[in-house]
């Protein structure tokens, strides 16, 4: 493919007509050659949060047909990769059998998870498999979370936290 150093040149935008370096622009292809776009990143921005609030429920539409497809790309994925999620399941449930030290108030942690609203995940506060340091699946480290900002969040912990939930950790 023929590369465009973005760094080099630059062009009058067909827009708001000011004159910026490359880098400010994205690249097209236009007759088999890479190019400058002819407006500007920053035009580009405007119109598309104009368009998306002229035709919203063009936009959801969209975003749902967008949605399904990656759902199908998931799930097919899923079919190919079944022994490999499986091994995925068993190591996780190693590492929670791992965390859950003798005192753990085992039916406690069962009622509270039971007790999941709809739309919100369990977290761990302090991640049973953090970046550097561990915490215990015991209830007190335990929360809900709206199931986005668990997928967020990940294995990350807060400095604030660890000072807050002491007895909930092993160090690595
Ligand atoms: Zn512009």
């Amino acid at each position: 493919m023929q590369r465009l150093d973005l760094s080099l040149g630059s062009r009058d935008c067909s827009k708001c007509s000011v004159h910026k370096p490359y880098s400010e622009f994205v690249t097209v292809r236009a007759r088999g050659r890479v190019q400058p776009s002819a407006k500007c990143l920053a035009c580009f921005r405007v119109d598309n949060r104009a368009y998306y609030h002229a035709n919203p429920d063009k936009e959801k539409q969209r975003r749902i047909v967008k949605y399904a497809k990656s759902t199908d790309t998931r799930q097919e994925w899923r079919k190919k990769n079944v022994s490999r999620l499986r091994a995925l399941g068993a190591l996780r449930k190693r590492r929670v059998r791992h965390a859950t030290p003798p005192w753990a108030n085992i039916p406690a942690i069962y009622a509270f998870m039971r007790a999941c609203p709809v739309g919100y995940h369990i977290d761990h506060i302090i991640p049973i498999k953090g970046q550097n340091v561990s915490g215990l699946h015991v209830l007190e480290n335990l929360q809900y979370l709206p199931a986005s900002a668990n997928i967020s969040k990940k294995n990350k912990v807060i400095d604030e936290v660890l000072t807050m939930y002491p007895t909930c950790l092993i160090r690595n």
